[in-house]
């Protein structure tokens, strides 16, 4: 299955998306992921992406097209994959759309995880992250056995540095104005599953789960 997971900063896109390639057995592609990756290891890519980051702004369309579109052709997709935090523009997405169909293939489905703003700011707010392993962690929604240790490899919890409240509040902003347009992209090409994500992170699951089984 080739799936992409859109919605607001803080909706649960992450979350979900680490029982979405369990259950389903498809590779995790999140852009954020691969950005902070270069910038903890330094890279060119991180140093150009990082002060776009830190302002809460979407780094250029050009670098983040080109870095999907590699990763697209890696051998290990076979099975599928789940684009995550990508695309975030119609210009991303009209990218994505003419790479996919150069390779023969194209998007199954896109899960849109709907959340209210006031919701968002206190999940991404709370928001904890391992800074070994990835895995993501909330003060009060989903806390570690240990607190600010994380339940897999007992590292330090640690907060990401665009999780302020005023960066919180700009990304919101800025998915308002720059993603918020792909839902339309997709209703019209009729890939899109709307999910109701205000709920408890297992019910969230449970409607994805769904509304992908109905389309096997
Ligand atoms: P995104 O990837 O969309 O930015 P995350 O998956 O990282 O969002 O979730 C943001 C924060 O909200 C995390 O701290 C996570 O533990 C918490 N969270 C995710 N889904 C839910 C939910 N359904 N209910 C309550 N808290 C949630
Ligand atoms: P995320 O981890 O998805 O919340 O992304 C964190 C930050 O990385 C965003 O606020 C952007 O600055 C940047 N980023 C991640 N994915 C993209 C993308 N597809 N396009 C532009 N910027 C991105």
């Amino acid at each position: 299955m080739r799936l992409v997971i859109l919605g607001p900063p803080g909706a649960g896109k992450g979350t979900q998306a680490a029982s979405i390639v369990d259950t389903f057995n498809v590779v995790h592609i999140s852009t954020g992921d691969i950005f902070r990756e270069n910038i903890k290891n330094a890279t060119e890519l991180g140093q150009k992406a990082k002060s776009y980051m830190d302002r809460g702004e979407l780094v250029p369309d050009e670098l983040v097209n080109e870095i999907v579109v590699d990763r697209l052709h890696k051998p290990d997709l076979d099975n599928g994959f789940l684009l995550d935090g990508f695309p975030r523009t119609v210009n991303q997405a009209v990218a994505l759309d003419a790479a996919l169909e150069q390779m023969g293939t194209k998007l199954d489905r896109v899960i849109n995880i709907v959340v209210a703003s006031d919701l968002l700011i206190d999940r991404a707010v709370g928001r904890r992250v391992c800074p070994k392993c990835g895995r993501t962690y909330h003060i009060v929604n989903q806390k570690p056995k240990v607190e600010g240790k994380c339940d897999a490899d007992g590292e330090t919890l640690i907060q990401r540095d665009d999780d302020t409240e005023e960066t919180v509040k700009k990304r919101i902003e800025v998915y308002e104005k720059q993603t918020s347009p792909l839902i339309d992209y997709y209703k019209a090409q009729g890939l899109l599953l709307d999910i109701d994500g205000s709920q408890a992170i297992d019910d969230v699951f449970e409607q994805i789960r769904r509304g992908l089984e109905e389309e096997a």
